[in-house]
């Protein structure tokens, strides 16, 4: 189970204070987005799920077990960002199977996963090229690969259509939400793109200045808007 509870969790760099009583849960299988202005501490917020930054205060598990000085590796949690920096120099399929190359799995090991994950990819006659043989599109599409081959126990994604045009962000919202459908993995997605998070979420929650503001459905958001910020952002009026 990948469900995830944030209790009184707090961040603080230096004497910075920049999330603060968060307190939030994550159903296993949940497809949660978090948006919120600039700085408001999505990213930190993402990073502290990962391992990648220590939790200052407060508790956070993962199907129970307190994580809060558990190693990155140790999570398996698998994280996408928006610049997705494949290797130029290597394969589709060693891209895809890196992170387990470097957990010192086997070829044999490794081929299976990778082969599965490129089949839900639709990268299976894409394998021996290398990235700048590919579209934008197809290389997006790698970097999902690459977290996905290792069946980590949720995702992460830190924007990760924000440098993409438009008709090829509505082809990889479409993407996310097929691999969705097929693997259920519990996931926190950070966006500004109020399309995507309503059209994708099955709650949002909604930050400002290291806080969250309101958590529900899209339409909870959208008729109830807890204050003036959220119904700003979500944008119906109050
Ligand atoms: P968002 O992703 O919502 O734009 P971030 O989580 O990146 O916001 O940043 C939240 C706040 O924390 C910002 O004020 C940022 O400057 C600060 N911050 C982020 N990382 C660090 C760091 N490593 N050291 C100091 N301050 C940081
Ligand atoms: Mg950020």
């Amino acid at each position: 189970m990948a469900d995830m509870t944030f209790r009184d969790v707090g961040k603080s760099f230096g004497r910075t204070e920049v999330l603060r009583d968060v307190n939030l849960d994550v159903a296993d299988g949940e497809f949660v987005v978090l948006v919120g202005p600039s700085g408001c501490g999505k990213s930190t917020l993402l990073r502290m799920i990962a391992g990648l930054e220590p939790i200052s205060t407060g508790e956070f598990r993962i199907g129970g077990q307190l994580m809060n000085d558990v190693r990155p590796r140790d999570r398996d949690i698998a994280m996408v960002f928006q610049s997705y920096a494949l290797y130029p120099h290597m394969s589709v399929e060693r891209n895809m199977g890196f992170p387990m190359e470097i957990a010192k799995a086997p070829k044999a090991e490794r081929e299976g996963p990778v082969r599965g994950a490129a089949e839900t990819l639709g990268l299976t006659k894409l394998l021996d090229r290398l990235p700048r043989a590919l579209s934008g599109g197809q290389r997006q599409r790698v970097a999902m690969g690459r977290a996905i081959v290792r069946d980590p126990v949720a995702f992460l994604f830190d924007e990760p259509l924000s440098n993409l045009d438009a008709a090829l962000r509505v082809e990889m919202r479409l993407e996310i939400a097929r691999l969705r459908k097929r693997l259920g993995t519990t996931t926190v997605y950070v966006t500004h793109d109020q399309v995507e998070a309503m059209t994708m979420a099955d709650r949002i929650v909604v930050m400002e200045g290291g806080l969250i503001q309101q958590v529900g459905t899209p339409m909870e958001l959208y008729d109830r808007p807890a204050n003036a910020f959220v119904a700003g952002f979500i944008g119906s009026p109050k």
